[in-house]
């Protein structure tokens, strides 16, 4: 068996099942019908477990991933399962536009929210692209986001999944220099 053919097709069977599980997605959000389910949990601990699948995939690019001390027995009410997605697809897209540097996870606690924060020292994003980048199936830049994959669809379902949580995801980003995405959650 030509194990090389083997791989590619699992590769391309990975990023359609992703691709499906982001329309249905999509498609839940405009006929209203994702439901939350909210609950109280530890976020350190809860981080730790996202941010340690994204290890392979950061060190191929040899970059540094780094999630900064949370204070143990900090909690946040949200929904996990969601709340995954968003951090996952954060994650991702920050290794994904980063070529060398470091991608820092960090959470600032606030009076009443605690400020979770994703960012990196990537090429950035264009002003004129950054009010349009939630937007579905949006993308900066057909040459440069070609051989990275993906549809657009992650920053428009993250927007979505915050918004659900009664907040809103914010960005700020420089080009060829980084960009941060953040958002604040209930504590
Ligand atoms: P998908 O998430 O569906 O696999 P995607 O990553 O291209 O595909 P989004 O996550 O919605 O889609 O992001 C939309 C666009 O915003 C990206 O194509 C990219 O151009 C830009 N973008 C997102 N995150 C970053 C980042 N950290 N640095 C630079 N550009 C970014
Ligand atoms: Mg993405």
């Amino acid at each position: 068996v030509n194990l090389y053919f083997l791989e590619k097709a699992n590769n391309h069977t990975i990023n359609l099942n992703n691709l499906l599980n982001d329309l249905i997605d999509i498609s839940m959000i405009e006929t209203g019908e994702m439901r939350l389910s909210f609950r109280y949990f530890a976020i350190a601990e809860y981080l730790k477990d996202i941010v340690q699948e994204f290890f392979p995939l950061a060190e191929s690019k040899n970059l540094k991933l780094i999630l900064h001390p949370i204070r143990k027995g900090l909690k946040l009410y949200a929904d996990r399962e969601k709340l995954k997605q968003v951090m996952s697809n954060l994650i991702q897209n920050a290794i994904k536009y980063t070529e060398t540097g470091t991608i820092e996870i960090s959470v600032e606690e606030e009076d009443k929210y605690s400020k979770i924060s994703v960012s990196d020292s990537g090429i950035g994003i264009p002003e004129d692209d950054i009010d349009r980048i939630f937007e579905r199936f949006y993308r900066v830049d057909k040459a440069r986001s070609r051989d990275v994959g993906g549809t657009g669809l992650g920053l428009a379902i993250a927007k979505h999944i915050i918004e659900a949580h009664n907040s809103k995801i914010e960005v700020r980003s420089q080009l060829n220099k980084g960009t941060e995405f953040f958002f604040r959650l209930k504590k």
